[in-house]
């Protein structure tokens, strides 16, 4: 077995169910929500393969029934976010030398648990604990965290058979060892798949990691973490320490075996923890690597010769599906004038169908924002557009926290390009919309690029070719992933590898090569197969 020179075929991407009425699929995903939302689980922390219990704890609860709890949990301590780097210290050894196929098949038996034994658990999980409905978890939680998995596996085997040419007389190779220290991954509450490979990309190429999971992402990530165990994970390859970020993060941190940080988040708390490294680089023995996929303020760029019910309908799905809490959620549109009327028509008209409520109702296409912290945020934005003069609120406007955290997918309409709302990122259900002169395509074009410190997504759309290649050649830097003529969502492992510069992030398209080979630390190995005898050049030879 080790000595197979063994290539994983390339994967397609996980088929994603229905879930339409009468499906076997519903059938079991309803038995599975009913189970999830008749228990309450105790989530523990689990270094080194065991379960530890501090008895400092929180609730995790429905965001769209929030009196209803999931789950009780167990917070970390400094204690044990020590214990979590020991155990990520004392299993390094034997994993990383580990041949790599190994590591690769405990990632396929983890996405195979997930496409069979768990996919419906998991679905009720996340559409529970993270208010998704069927196929905003389906998309998710299974599918882009097997594709993770999957992909994960073909692509190292791409980077381990990258090696270097020899030269006559001389036997080049390279060895992509795992970082000399531990992973810190620290992940988001709006992807399951993403914490998942904020773990498992650095465990596939040797590394181990201490995870804190988002506290509002509890219940979906302790799954993870036992599907993990129960697929062969070994005992302090992955230490899962649920707390309080800023606990977790001083004694990390301060670690001198950090070796790598995997962040997905938002820019202020990657922003905090790179400037936290930077100083405390004088003690770590070697630099840790640094991946960030960070915020979005991702925009919808629409040319006159754009089909308006194109254009409505990739507005309608990219701002409102989840709630508009994803990264890539379209938050900002630049409409001509000439189209406005009649986007404005059929947004009005999709708007009009929409339910929102409870996910576990399958008719509901919005459901709850994830906290009473996030729902304050987003009310608090559309309150300051309400009262501005410079803007309006077009459509929806209206939240409700009294029995889940409810708000309203909402338009707001701005004659100032540089209005709040244009420029931050919101990360709810929010799109602004500046409409500009059909005359001033390009100038506008220029204003999207200036408007955002972000750089994450970005759609346009339009039938002229022309205007679609003066809008990439404007936009050049202006988003990491660029759509023509669809929505800036719903990116896809294999596919569209996915991730933003500037403020959005270091950029290493998670899923990728890119991103995996950020989590090895390669050794060259020249080996003379014939040494010299003698130290002397022919030039030496005349004067
Ligand atoms: P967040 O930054 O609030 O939290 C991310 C993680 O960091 C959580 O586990 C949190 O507990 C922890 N944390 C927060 N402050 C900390 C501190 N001071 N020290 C240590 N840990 C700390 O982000 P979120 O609300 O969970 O997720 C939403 C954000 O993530 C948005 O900005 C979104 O754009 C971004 N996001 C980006 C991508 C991408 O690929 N670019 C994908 C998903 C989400």
């Amino acid at each position: 077995m080790d000595n197979a020179i063994f290539r994983f075929p390339k994967p397609i991407n996980e088929p994603v169910k229905a879930y339409a009425p009468g499906s076997s699929d519903k059938q079991q995903l309803k038995q599975a929500l009913a189970q999830v939302s008749s228990e309450e689980w105790d989530i523990p922390l689990i270094i080194g393969g065991k379960e530890i219990r501090t008895g400092n704890t929180g609730k995790v609860v429905m965001p769209h029934d929030h009196k209803h709890v999931l789950a009780t949990y167990h917070k970390a301590g400094e204690k044990e976010v020590q214990m979590a780097i020991d155990a990520a210290m004392a299993a390094h050894k034997e994993w990383s030398e580990l041949p790599w196929v190994e590591r690769a098949s405990v990632m396929l038996r983890v996405a195979e648990l997930f496409a069979t034994k768990y996919r419906y658990l998991l679905n009720a999980s996340v559409m529970l604990g993270q208010s998704k409905n069927p196929y905003q978890a389906e998309i998710d939680a299974p599918c882009e965290l097997i594709d993770f998995l999957r992909f994960s596996a073909f692509y190292a085997g791409q980077v381990y058979e990258d090696q270097p040419y020899s030269d006559t007389g001389i036997l080049n190779r390279m060895e992509y060892r795992a970082l000399e220290g531990f992973v810190f991954s620290l992940s988001p509450f709006n992807f399951t798949s993403i914490a998942s490979n904020l773990n498992m990309a650095p465990a596939m190429m040797g590394n181990t990691t201490v995870w804190k999971p988002s506290t509002t992402a509890i219940h979906s990530n302790y799954l993870l973490m036992k599907v993990f165990r129960e697929a062969g994970l070994p005992d302090g390859v992955v230490n899962f320490i649920p707390g309080q970020g800023s606990v977790v993060g001083k004694v990390v941190i301060k670690s001198p075996d950090l070796a790598g940080f995997h962040f997905t988040g938002s820019t202020s708390t990657f922003n905090t923890l790179w400037r936290q490294m930077g100083d405390n680089l004088e003690n770590y023995k070697s630099y840790p690597k640094i991946v960030g996929e960070t915020g979005g303020k991702n925009f919808v760029f629409v040319h006159p010769s754009a089909p308006a019910l194109d254009v409505a309908t990739a507005i309608v799905r990219g701002a409102f599906e989840y709630q508009g809490q994803k990264c890539s959620a379209a938050s900002r549109a630049y409409i001509p004038a000439s189209l406005w009327k009649d986007v404005k028509n059929y947004i009005g008209d999709m708007l009009k169908d929409i339910k929102m409520g409870d996910p576990q109702d399958f008719t509901n296409f919005v459901n709850a924002v994830i906290d009473e912290a996030s729902f304050d945020n987003i009310m608090g934005y559309i309150n300051y557009a309400k009262q501005a003069t410079d803007a309006e609120v077009i459509f929806g406007g209206n939240g409700d926290k009294s029995v889940g955290y409810y708000v309203e997918p909402t338009v707001i309409l701005t004659t100032n390009p540089k209005f709040k709302s244009m420029v931050e990122e919101i990360f709810g259900p929010v799109i602004t919309i500046y409409i500009y002169d059909d005359n001033k395509y390009e100038e506008t074009l220029e204003l999207c690029d200036s408007t955002s410190s972000y750089a994450l997504t970005g759609s346009i759309f339009a039938r002229d070719r022309y205007a679609i290649q003066t809008a990439f050649e404007k936009l050049r830097y202006s988003a990491g992933n660029f759509y023509i003529n669809d929505k800036p969502t719903g990116a896809v492992i294999g596919q569209q590898p996915f991730g933003g510069s500037r403020a959005s992030g270091t950029n290493d398209k998670a899923g990728g090569p890119l991103n995996l080979i950020r989590w090895t630390n390669a050794r060259t190995i020249k080996e003379a197969l014939v040494p010299p005898t003698h130290y002397g050049y022919p030039f030496l030879g005349e004067k």
